[in-house]
């Protein structure tokens, strides 16, 4: 079996780690026997339907999410939120996140449109929300990341979080919310990379691709005993160095 995983805008929307995520995702592949191809479409490069079994979007400052939704304007963007119906999965970290939404709208600037996937929306606000962050996720467990972000992300009604937030800020500092899902599509606040020491989401987001080539089944164990530990002392230091937001304070109260 082989998979191709396109990532998007890896040359401008790629902060905090976020090339991490697809380094876990060749090697998670590659230690289950299962072939990988990497392909970067960048802005102004065609994206073909049917071509990607995983998309991959990392962060990035409001200069490039500008040029990254001009570039979806359009077929692109057309043929990115076909693929995301037709189940491909995918994970957008932050910049990317929040350009799925309905908007964007930057500190200054006029607002960037987004796709439309998520049924959310997303305001920059004063001051920028840091620090290692502990999820509870009904559908993956705990989950820890790092975020760097100034936008509020705002979920409407029929949106579903990935999480919700047990240590650091998450969507919007307010409402303990963390990413949102939409059939195989997540976006996440969680940058790190957030899959290493992750490694049942990244495994989720394999097995949804394999499953678009019609296998079914579990994914075979791998040992993931040094990503546990990296994931354990992410957790640790989000407790020490977040003791304020142990209990979730909502951000007016800081
Ligand atoms: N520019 C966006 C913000 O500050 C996204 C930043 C990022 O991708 N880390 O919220």
């Amino acid at each position: 079996m082989r998979l191709t995983i396109c990532w998007l805008y890896a040359r401008t929307m790629n902060i905090y780690g976020d090339r991490g995520n697809v380094l876990a995702l060749v090697e998670r592949c590659r230690r289950r026997g299962i072939e990988t191809e990497v392909v970067e479409i960048g802005v102004g490069e065609p994206l073909e339907p049917g071509r990607c079994d995983l998309f991959f979007w990392g962060g990035g400052q409001d200069r490039e999410q500008i040029a990254a939704a001009e570039d979806l304007q359009g077929t692109k963007g057309e043929v990115l939120r076909a693929e995301i119906e037709r189940g491909v999965p995918l994970l957008a970290v932050c910049g990317g996140y929040q350009l799925l939404g309905r908007f964007y709208r930057p500190h200054e600037g006029p607002e960037l449109p987004g796709l439309g996937v998520f049924d959310a929306w997303t305001v920059a606000g004063s001051r920028r929300m840091i620090g290692n962050v502990v999820v509870d996720s009904p559908d993956f467990g705990e989950l820890v990341g790092f975020e760097n972000h100034s936008g509020r992300t705002f979920l409407g009604p029929g949106a579903r979080p990935l999480g919700t937030v047990r240590i650091g800020y998450g969507n919007n500092g307010k409402d303990r919310t963390e990413g949102c899902r939409y059939r195989n599509a997540i976006g996440t606040y969680l940058h790190g990379p957030v899959l290493p020491k992750n490694p049942q989401l990244a495994d989720h987001l394999i097995a949804c691709a394999l499953a678009l080539h019609g296998w079914v089944g579990s994914l075979e164990p791998l040992d993931d005993a040094l990503a546990r530990v990296a994931h354990e002392e992410a957790v640790e230091r989000a407790r020490v160095e977040r003791p304020t937001l142990r209990r979730f304070w909502p951000l007016t109260r800081r």
